[in-house]
């Protein structure tokens, strides 16, 4: 089955909830370093200029899912199982699902913290899962995290009807 693909950026610039939050793309090296492909970058636990914005690795989402899969197999498997527990994911454009997932949760947490950045400053910790599922199960399971899962898992379906990815893989069958 041929997969359908995008740039990050597009789908970035496509996404309502996302496409009005301040972002930077981070190099293949920012990736290496910190093991993530997107983040939300709050003032109180990183200096860049005091704004909190999206921190975001612009790829084919093909490359994005395999790199996620490949740095935190754990972390994705969960996402993946979470996404699957409400909608029907499939083959086809699970890389896009995935990635549509990132930005969104990315946007939880910034308007989550938009609305209360104290929450920000006392609880939340950078640290990653290191490899285990249960350090995983347990990350995700944090107030920040769950509330960002929330937020994405409610937008998803819609996100995905604005890109409209039925049109393309009609397109693509043609
Ligand atoms: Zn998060």
């Amino acid at each position: 089955m041929r997969s359908i693909s995008s740039r990050i950026s597009v789908l970035r610039e496509s996404i309502p909830e996302v496409n009005t939050i301040p972002f930077r793309y981070i190099t293949p090296d920012e990736v290496r370093e910190k093991g993530r492909l997107s983040s939300c970058a709050t003032p109180t636990r990183e200096d860049y200029g005091g704004k909190a914005h999206i921190k975001l690795y612009d790829a084919n989402t093909d490359n994005f899912y395999e790199i996620a899969r490949a740095n935190d197999p754990c972390g994705t498997k969960c996402i993946m199982e979470l996404i699957k527990s409400r909608m029907d994911v499939p083959e086809d454009i699970e890389a896009i699902i995935f990635a549509v997932f990132c930005l969104l949760h990315e946007a939880g947490h910034y308007y989550d913290y938009q609305k209360d950045p104290e929450k920000y400053k006392s609880n939340y910790v950078e640290a990653c899962p290191n490899g285990t599922l249960e350090d995983t199960e347990a990350y995700r399971n944090r107030p920040l995290e769950k509330g960002a899962d929330e937020y994405a898992l409610e937008r998803l379906a819609d996100a995905l009807k604005i890109l409209n990815l039925e049109m393309i893989r009609q397109r693509l069958s043609e």
